[in-house]
């Protein structure tokens, strides 16, 4: 059971403080108060836990404190959708709004390699009005003799860059809660020019540990790879690790399957689970078509299948595109055959926004 509290109410108030006497003093349950800053007001609520079925919803809405309750009847506590359940799909993080209702671009560099490259494709960015972008800088690879990325040494200048043209977000994804440290420590010595959103690649979608330190810091969003070998549900449970610990701030990213079904994709194009997502969790869905495809096809029609599968995301619904750009594919350390060029900034950016307005008409055309 989840009680939603009255907004900005203090956990110092009369009505805070005789809620909780009567917690601390029900048998078998415990419970966990998560507080979560919307864009407007800050949000208290109360996980209950344990023999919740003998509580009656009308008895906890009777605090004054109390503004719905939440009965639950599936098994994502935090992320998940339940009956009458009016609790945010969205959330704010430096600027940047991520929800179900919209969209955000995050086009950029698989693995960092150099200054460079950082300043080419930033620059081409903020000429297309982009605010977000990928950078990896810590890449898990099959083989243990190719490139690991910069890791933190590439930070200072990544952050820099990201000041200088006005990049408010950057995804990059942690294999160790000491690169999450590594990269707050990083941000405050360039004087915290642009924000980043941890994210957990399919490789560590189980990696629990992983998982609960990131879960524990509520300053990063995060954005969850689904796992390439497991089912739909065990990655949400996996999403589930980071909202129990307190970071509610997650974003669900499909990047396909690992199977030779798929083939010639270097992965199983799984877009269709956009809207069972959206349906299941509150969380705002990514879609990954570099990492689905993985190459440069291209279709008779001259467009390349990247762009094909990212339409197929985009009008299911998807709230995000991770993808993968570089200045100059042929010398890229990481993923070089499945990267854009920056002079396919513009039409992709434009290709996106025919399939996002014709997504919107479906949603009209149904509401
Ligand atoms: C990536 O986005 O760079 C990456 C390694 O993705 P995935 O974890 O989906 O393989
Ligand atoms: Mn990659």
């Amino acid at each position: 059971m989840i009680l939603i509290l009255k907004p900005d109410i203090s956990p110092d108030s009369r009505f805070y403080k005789r809620l909780e006497a009567h917690l601390q003093n029900l048998e078998n349950i415990e419970y966990r108060v998560h507080h979560v800053q919307g864009a407007e007001q800050k949000l208290t609520e109360i996980y209950l836990i344990g023999h919740t079925s003998a509580l009656s919803i009308e008895e906890m809405r009777a605090f004054q404190a109390v503004d719905h309750v939440v009965r639950i009847s599936e098994e994502y506590r935090v992320l998940g959708r339940h009956k009458d359940d009016k609790r945010s799909s969205s959330f704010s993080y430096n600027g940047v709004e991520f929800g179900q209702h919209n969209l955000n671009i995050f086009a950029g560099l698989c693995a960092v390699d150099s200054p460079e490259s950082v300043e080419a494709m930033m620059s081409a960015l903020k000429d297309h009005g982009q605010v977000c972008t990928r950078m990896g800088a810590y890449k898990p690879r099959t083989s243990a003799y190719s490139f690991q990325g910069h890791g933190k040494n590439c930070l200072p200048y990544v952050f820099e860059l990201a000041g200088k043209y006005d990049i408010k977000v950057i995804a990059m994804e942690v294999t160790h809660e000491s690169h999450v440290a590594e990269i707050d420590a990083a941000l405050d010595a360039t004087g915290r020019p642009t924000g980043v959103m941890l994210q957990i690649g399919t490789r560590n979608t189980q990696n629990f540990e992983l998982l609960k330190s990131v879960g524990r810091q509520r300053e990063f969003p995060v954005l969850l790879k689904r796992g390439f070998g497991i089912t739909l549900d065990e990655s949400l449970h996996a999403a589930e690790y980071l909202a129990s610990e307190g970071n509610q701030k997650v974003i669900f990213g499909l990047r396909g399957m690992k199977t030779n079904i798929g083939d010639p994709h270097r992965n199983m194009v799984d877009f269709a689970h956009v809207p069972v997502v959206k349906r299941l969790t509150r969380m705002p869905v990514c879609i990954d078509p570099s990492h689905s495809v993985g190459a440069r096809f291209r279709c008779p029609d001259n467009i390349l299948d990247i762009l094909h599968v990212t339409a197929q995301g985009v009008i299911a619904g998807a709230n995000m595109v991770l993808v993968d750009f570089h200045p100059d594919p042929s010398v890229a350390l990481v993923d070089g055959p499945q990267a854009l060029r920056l002079d396919e900034l513009g039409p992709f950016l434009e290709d996106v926004a025919i399939v996002r307005e014709a997504f919107e008409k479906r949603q009209a055309l149904f509401r």
